[in-house]
C-alpha cells in the first residue's frame, strides 16, 4: 500500500543538511538509494538530484516498516537532524555529519527491482543502460552532466544577451538546407507527395534573418542529419547557432571567444584569450589534421633536405619522386620498447604508409630500424635537422606531403594518448583559417563547397575563382579545441551574382538553383548586409566540459550508433491508416 503525498512538502533537499542543521524537523523526499538493516536500527541512504543523506529508523513500528523497502523506492520522511556519532562520520559524503532520525514515513511508489545499481560504477552494458535510461539518468554522473548543459546553455543566453544579440527560433519542418548531409524528411499531409526536410542547420534562415534586419541573432538549436553515423555522432545534435551583419571575420572571432570563456567558467576555468590561429595549410603540414591537437608538441617537420643523396634509397626515391620525408620528434622517447615502435609501425602501415621508420641517439652512437640503408651520418643529420635530443625518439615517415602528414598526426596521436599526455583537464584552442573553398569530388566529378556553397572566397580571390577553383581561399573557419572540431562558420556571400556564380562552379544549373534556393536567391536581392557567422557544438562542448569521450553522456536521450532510441524504440513502423493517409506505400 501506498501513501498519499498529502500536504507534505520537502523542506531540504537529499544533498543539503549539515552539521549546523542539528536539531532541525525536516522533511524529505527522495529515492532509496540503499537500506542497511541492523535488526534494531534500519539506515536507509535518501538520494534525490541533490545528493545523499542517511536516515535512521529506531522507533519500532517505523523501523518495522523501513526493512520492507527496497532500491529505488519513492518515500517521504519526516524526522530530526542529528550529528553522527564520531566514528560514523562520512567526509566523503556533503551530508556526512549529520543523519536524520525518522519520526513518520511516507512510501510514496514501489519500484521493480531495477536492472542494474544505480551507482556511478555501474557494470551495466550500454544497451540495457539506453534501454532503462530513466534509471541510468539517476545516477549521480549523469545528473551532474545534465546539470552542467543546463548552466552551459543558461551563460551562452546571457552572453548573447549582454551582446545585443536576439534568440529567435527558426522552422523545424522546412526546405531541404544543403549542408552536405542527407535530409531527414517528413512526408505532408495536406500536400501529398510533398516533404518537410528537418534541419540539417538553420543556415538559410539566419541568413535571411540579417536580409531581415535583425541584426544579431543566435539560437540554441537542434539539427538533422541523415548520415551513416561515424563514431559518437547522433542524427540530431545541438549548435549554438549565431549569425552578425556587418561581421568580419575578426568580429566573429571577438564575439566567440570571449563566449567561449564564459562558457569555460562554468566549470570554473580561466581560459586564456585570444585563441591561437593557423591556416589550414599549415595545420595539414605541421599537424597532419585540420583539428590539431595542441596540448602536445610532437610538430611534424620536414627532413627531405637531409634524404635527397642518401644511400637509403626508400627516402630518396620519395623525394625525388616529389615527395617528402617528415617526421615527428617524441620528447624523451628514446627509451621506447621494441614492442612499442613496431606497434607505432603496424599502425603507420595500416594507415597507408610504407613503414615508419625510427631514429635515436645511444651514448655517441645511432641506432634505428633504417641504420644499414642509410648510414650512422645521415640519420644523425636527420636527428639534427628535426631538433632531437640525447633522450629523445625520432620518427619519420615518407610519401606525399599531405599523406605522409596525415599519417604522421595520426601517430602524434598515438604516442600522446599511450603516454597521458593528452589531459582531458587541459584545453588548448585554436581557430584554423584560410580552407579551401572548393574541394574536387572525385566520385561525383565535380567541385562540392567545402564548408557549404553560402560560404565566401576571401577578397582577393574573387576574380580568380572560375580560372583556377582548386586554389580559391574561403572566408571560413573552424575552431578547434583538443583535436575536436567545436565549432564552424564562415563570412557568407551577400551579392547575389556571386552566389549565382558559386552555384554554376558547384555544377548547380539556374534551374536546380531557382527550385532548391529561389526564395533565398530572390531575398539576397533585397539589400543584403554583408554578414557572417558560426555554429558551435553543444554537445561536444559539454562534453569537454565534464571530461567525457562521449556526446552520449551529455545528451538526455540519446541514440545508439544505429541511430535507433533504445527506450522507445524509434523508429518504428507505423500504422496503415498513417500511411494511407500521407498517402504513402512501403515497398518490399
Ligand atoms: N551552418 C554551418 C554548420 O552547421 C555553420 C555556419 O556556417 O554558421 O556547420
Amino acid at each position: 500500500m501506498v501513501d498519499k503525498l498529502g500536504d507534505w512538502a520537502r523542506t531540504h533537499t537529499c544533498g543539503q543538511l549539515r552539521a549546523e542543521d542539528a536539531g532541525r524537523e525536516v522533511l524529505l523526499l527522495g529515492w532509496v538509494h540503499k537500506v542497511r538493516d541492523l535488526g534494531h536500527l534500519v539506515f536507509l541512504d535518501l538520494r534525490d538530484r541533490h545528493g545523499l543523506t542517511q536516515v535512521v529508523f529506531e522507533a519500532e513500528g517505523l523501523r518495522d516498516r523501513a526493512k520492507h523497502l527496497r532500491a529505488e523506492f519513492v518515500l517521504g520522511v519526516r524526522g530530526r537532524v542529528r550529528p553522527r556519532a564520531a566514528e560514523a562520520m562520512n567526509a566523503k559524503m556533503p551530508t556526512g555529519a549529520v543523519e536524520v532520525e525518522a519520526t513518520e514515513l511516507k512510501l510514496l511508489s514501489e519500484a521493480k527491482v531495477p536492472p542494474f545499481v544505480i551507482a556511478d560504477d555501474v557494470a551495466a552494458s550500454d544497451e540495457l543502460r539506453l534501454r532503462y535510461r530513466y534509471l541510468d539518468l539517476r545516477r549521480p554522473a549523469l545528473q551532474a552532466n545534465l546539470g552542467l548543459r543546463h548552466r552551459v546553455t543558461m551563460a551562452v543566453r546571457k552572453y548573447f544577451d549582454g551582446q545585443g544579440f536576439w534568440e529567435i527560433e527558426t522552422p523545424m519542418l522546412t526546405k531541404s538546407t544543403p549542408e552536405g548531409a542527407r535530409d531527414y524528411l517528413v512526408p505532408s499531409r495536406v500536400h501529398p507527395g510533398e516533404f518537410y526536410a528537418l534541419p540539417q542547420s538553420p543556415q538559410i534562415f539566419k541568413q535571411i534573418l540579417m536580409i531581415a534586419g535583425t541584426d544579431r541573432y543566435f539560437q540554441i538549436v537542434k539539427c538533422f542529419r541523415d548520415e551513416d553515423l561515424r563514431a559518437d555522432r547522433q542524427p540530431e545534435f545541438t549548435q549554438i547557432d549565431v549569425e552578425m551583419s556587418f561581421a568580419t571575420r575578426e568580429l566573429v572571432f571577438a564575439t566567440i571567444e570571449p563566449l567561449i570563456k564564459e562558457v569555460f567558467a562554468v566549470i570554473g576555468r580561466d581560459i586564456t584569450l585570444p585563441f591561437a590561429r593557423m591556416s589550414y595549410a599549415e595545420a595539414l603540414a605541421r599537424y597532419g589534421s585540420d583539428k590539431p591537437d595542441l596540448r602536445v608538441g610532437m610538430v611534424i617537420t620536414d627532413v627531405s633536405g637531409v634524404f635527397t643523396d642518401s644511400t637509403f634509397s626508400v627516402f630518396r626515391d620519395a623525394v625525388a619522386g616529389g615527395g617528402v620525408v617528415r617526421g615527428i620528434v617524441v620528447p624523451g622517447g628514446a627509451a621506447a620498447s621494441r614492442k612499442e615502435l613496431d606497434t607505432l609501425a603496424e599502425e603507420a602501415k595500416s594507415l597507408g604508409a610504407g613503414g615508419l621508420v625510427w631514429v635515436r641517439r645511444s651514448g655517441e652512437a645511432i641506432q634505428s630500424s633504417a641504420l644499414k640503408a642509410a648510414g650512422e651520418g645521415t640519420m644523425r643529420a636527420a636527428l639534427d635537422a628535426a631538433g632531437a635530443g640525447a633522450a629523445d625518439l625520432l620518427l619519420l615517415a615518407s610519401g606525399p606531403a599531405d599523406a605522409t602528414s596525415k599519417v604522421l598526426g595520426q601517430i602524434r596521436l598515438s604516442v600522446a594518448k599511450s603516454r597521458g599526455w593528452l589531459k582531458t583537464d587541459e584545453f588548448a584552442f585554436t581557430w584554423v583559417t584560410d580552407f579551401p573553398l572548393l574541394e574536387w569530388d572525385g566520385d561525383e566529378r565535380r567541385w562540392v563547397a567545402m564548408h557549404h556553397p553560402f560560404t565566401s572566397p576571401v577578397e582577393a580571390d574573387m576574380d580568380r575563382l572560375e580560372e583556377n577553383p582548386g586554389g580559391v581561399l574561403a572566408q571560413a573557419y573552424d575552431l578547434v579545441l583538443n583535436g575536436s572540431e567545436i565549432g564552424g562558420g564562415s563570412i557568407r556571400i551577400h551579392d547575389t551574382a556571386l552566389q549565382r556564380r558559386m552555384f554554376t562552379l558547384l555544377g548547380i544549373s539556374d534551374e536546380d538553383a531557382k527550385l532548391r534556393f529561389g526564395f533565398f536567391l530572390e531575398s539576397l536581392e533585397y539589400g543584403t548586409p554583408p554578414h557572417g557567422g558560426i555554429a558551435l557544438g553543444l554537445d561536444r562542448i559539454v562534453a569537454i566540459l565534464a571530461g567525457e569521450p562521449s556526446i552520449r553522456d551529455v545528451i538526455a536521450f540519446p541514440k545508439t550508433a544505429q541511430a535507433v532510441d533504445l527506450m522507445s524504440t524509434a523508429p518504428t513502423p507505423v500504422d496503415a491508416r498513417q500511411l494511407r493517409e500521407l498517402r504513402l506505400r512501403i515497398e518490399g
